[in-house]
């Protein structure tokens, strides 16, 4: 396995966004925190380092827990091709959809462990009774038994899951079960996402958080946002570009020299352009290209000067999703099958993966350019994409289903199209939020106060705490 840097990072930026009370009680379930671990470590296990809101989560909040003198750690899965075939199939299922409708029985499951058996012989070696393994998503299901039996507490943490549980879901639990049920502890991110042989005191509801500090969300000035876009070709610039500078995690400088041609379909926006934008994983259950069909269904009634850019990471860079390079297809196609006019107001843009800091500045910029954030997800585990964009004070129209129902509170925080497959609607709420700037600027005001009060890093983590007081005690 491989082992992800994890730098302490100070918590003074954080606190000094946050009132005094609360960074008190921050600091004191802190103090929990290290007397219930007496100097064990709180190890993460993760399927990949980058692309996905888990890797996203980990990469600040465990610089964090760091900083506050916990010691935790970030290991990230060899894996195996057919490993995520299998996961990205139980993944499809937890979210009710039939995916690539291959089967889930024996062979799948002795696959699995196969494809495990090096890595958690691996982190077997490495932790300590007292110690305390969180294994994210079900890509690490299969580690649960191997490591119990080392003495440790594992902790199996879900970040996906569907409110109405169907046939589809079932299925994805039934081959789960087996793996998971000895865990001495569940974590999801909305309650009606647990199977009910989860749901004893064992189990505990976290929602996701973000850190406003990150390459992701840090400010940015009006030139930082110009000189990223331009960096991506969504932006025309000079045909020589000069460095792109952006701010790493850890607070130093990173720089990009080559110019990259990441802009796939649709060339630069015009200049002045109010930009609609969804900045997701290649994923059917993103909807990417219900995206694309619903707002050029509504460009007769939509302002001349809107466009819209769908963004997500080169699948070049992404080993654990194997539908990614297919979904950019199925865009690319349905784009070069637009009517001319049309194709000038669409732009599909791959990012690259390579420097985790420097995607996150180039989503960072396109969020800030952004006038509208969608996120019209098909269903959502929780959507950090949403919680990005509203504390960037963007309005945001998302789909009412799963984590984004919490999420948003329509008309007031955020705009929640009823039914994620109604793509008049989604034209149609667009019309509205574009059509009032002053209406549309006070939402996105709440949304980003909603984010302050609920989803910073202080709430996420005083929440494991507590679960910790529970396995620890
Ligand atoms: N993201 C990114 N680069 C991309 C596409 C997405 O950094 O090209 C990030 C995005 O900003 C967010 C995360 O990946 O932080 C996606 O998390 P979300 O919860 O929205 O969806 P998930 O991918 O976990 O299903």
């Amino acid at each position: 396995m491989q082992e992800i840097d994890v730098v302490p990072m100070k918590l003074d930026q954080l606190y000094a966004l946050l009132p005094a009370e609360r960074v008190a009680q921050f600091e004191e379930r802190a103090a929990v925190a290290r007397s219930l671990l007496h100097g064990g470590v709180v190890w993460n296990v993760s399927a990949t380092a980058h692309g996905g809101g888990v890797a996203e989560m980990l990469q600040t909040l465990l610089s964090y827990v760091r900083g506050v003198g916990v010691d935790t750690r970030w290991l990230v899965l060899t894996g195996a091709p057919e490993l995520f075939t299998v996961t990205k199939r139980v993944h499809n299922l937890l979210h009710g959809e039939p995916g690539d409708g291959g089967p889930l029985g024996p062979a799948e499951l002795a696959t699995v462990l196969a494809a495990l058996a090096d890595d958690v012989e691996d982190l077997a070696a490495r932790v300590s009774p007292g110690d305390v393994v969180l294994l994210h998503d079900p890509q690490t299901a299969g580690m649960v038994d191997r490591l119990r039996a080392r003495g440790v507490a594992v902790v199996w943490r879900c970040h996906v899951g569907r409110d109405t549980p169907n046939g589809l879901t079932d299925r994805a639990w039934e081959f789960l079960r087996p793996l998971l049920q000895a865990a001495d502890g569940f974590v999801f991110s909305r309650e009606a996402y647990a199977p009910d042989w989860c749901r004893t005191d064992r189990m505990r509801v976290i929602a996701p958080s973000i850190d406003p500090l990150s390459a992701k969300n840090r400010p940015l000035s009006a030139a930082e946002v110009q000189a990223a876009l331009v960096h991506t070709g969504l932006v025309a610039g000079p045909n020589t570009l000069p460095d792109l500078h952006y701010v790493r995690r850890d607070g130093a400088a990173g720089t990009v020299r080559r110019h990259r041609d990441l802009v796939t379909d649709g060339g630069p926006v015009p200049a002045g352009a109010r930009l609609v934008v969804q900045v997701s994983r290649w994923d059917r259950l993103k909807d990417m290209a219900g995206v694309l069909r619903g707002f050029v269904g509504a460009l007769g009634t939509l302002p001349g000067d809107v466009h819209l850019v769908l963004a997500g990471p080169d699948p070049s860079y992404v080993s654990d999703d194997p539908e990614g390079a297919v979904v950019l297809q199925e865009c690319r196609d349905l784009w070069r099958g637009l009517a001319p006019a049309e194709r000038l107001r669409v732009h599909l843009v791959r990012l690259p993966m390579d420097s985790v800091d420097e995607n996150a500045h180039l989503v960072n910029a396109l969020q800030r350019r952004a006038t509208v954030i969608v996120q019209k997800s098909l269903v959502e585990g929780f959507g950090l994409t949403v919680t990005e964009a509203m504390w960037k004070e963007r309005p945001v129209v998302a789909s009412a289903v799963g984590g984004l129902l919490d999420q948003i509170e329509d008309g007031r925080t955020g705009w929640l199209l009823p039914d994620p497959t109604d793509l008049a609607g989604l034209g149609a709420t667009l019309g509205t939020v574009l059509g009032d700037p002053v209406r549309a600027a006070a939402v996105a005001a709440a949304g980003r106060a909603s984010v302050h009060e609920n989803y910073l890093g202080d709430r996420h983590l005083e929440a494991y705490v507590d679960l910790f007081g529970r396995l620890l005690r």
